[in-house]
């Protein structure tokens, strides 16, 4: 999952950024209403952490002009305490959830995970696909009974695909929402970590749970 941080207190936005990176998520940053408006318009996403007060361009107006062209990517405001009417206007002007601002990290990510599993059948911290069962709270998976161990990339990348299983997702799509645009996108890292993947879950069953689609890219099947 690819999350895009709208933040002009550097510090604030690094640490969350290095927080995020190491619990597998693809993290872009951007400092400025400017900056972040851009991005947010054309770096797909998965979710916008979105600062209200920004130089250039403050946050409440790129939530509303996002939202004005359609984008509909989940938005978290970080909002500082007591603006009770940013909250307000920001619910209103289509943010999805509010965090004040200091916050614990532990709160942001399970927000973070409440967000990204909003659109998908995924209701609960849990999931579970033709046997295998992957907790995104503790990021523990499962198989047969026993725990299947997975690097955070890895990790990253079969959470991505449950959360769209039964879609075909492609190499690019994939590399989009796993990595961050500093990334190579021509890279084949992705059949790389799939073959990891596969040689830990799927090795040993006779129901294998990631399958090729020819020429399109790969899929999790339930
Ligand atoms: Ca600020």
């Amino acid at each position: 999952m690819r999350i895009l941080i709208v933040e002009d207190e550097k510090s604030l936005a690094d640490i969350i950024k290095k927080g995020l990176e190491e619990e597998g998520y693809a993290v872009d940053v951007a400092y400025n209403g400017e900056d972040g408006l851009f991005m947010a318009e054309n770096e797909p996403s998965d979710l916008i952490m979105l600062d209200i007060m920004l130089p250039v361009i403050d946050g409440m107006t790129i939530l509303k002009r996002i939202r004005k062209t359609g984008i509909k990517t989940p938005v978290l405001m970080l909002t500082a305490k007591d603006a009770l009417m940013d909250k307000v206007s920001g619910l209103d002007s289509g943010a999805d959830d509010y965090l004040t601002k200091p916050f614990l990290f532990e709160e942001l990510l399970a927000r973070i995970r409440a967000l990204l599993r909003r659109n998908s059948e995924v209701k609960t911290s849990v999931i579970e696909i033709g046997g295998i069962i992957i907790d995104m709270a503790t990021r523990e998976v499962k198989r047969g009974g026993k725990q299947i161990l997975l690097s955070p990339r890895e990790y990253a990348l079969l959470e991505y695909m449950a959360i769209n299983k039964d879609m075909v997702l492609s190499r690019t799509s994939l590399t989009e929402h796993l990595y961050d645009q500093d990334f190579d996108l021509d890279s084949n890292v992705i059949d790389v970590f799939i073959n990891r993947i596969r040689n830990k879950i799927d090795r040993g069953f006779d129901k294998k749970l990631i399958l090729t689609v020819r020429g399109a890219g790969y899929i999790l099947k339930g």
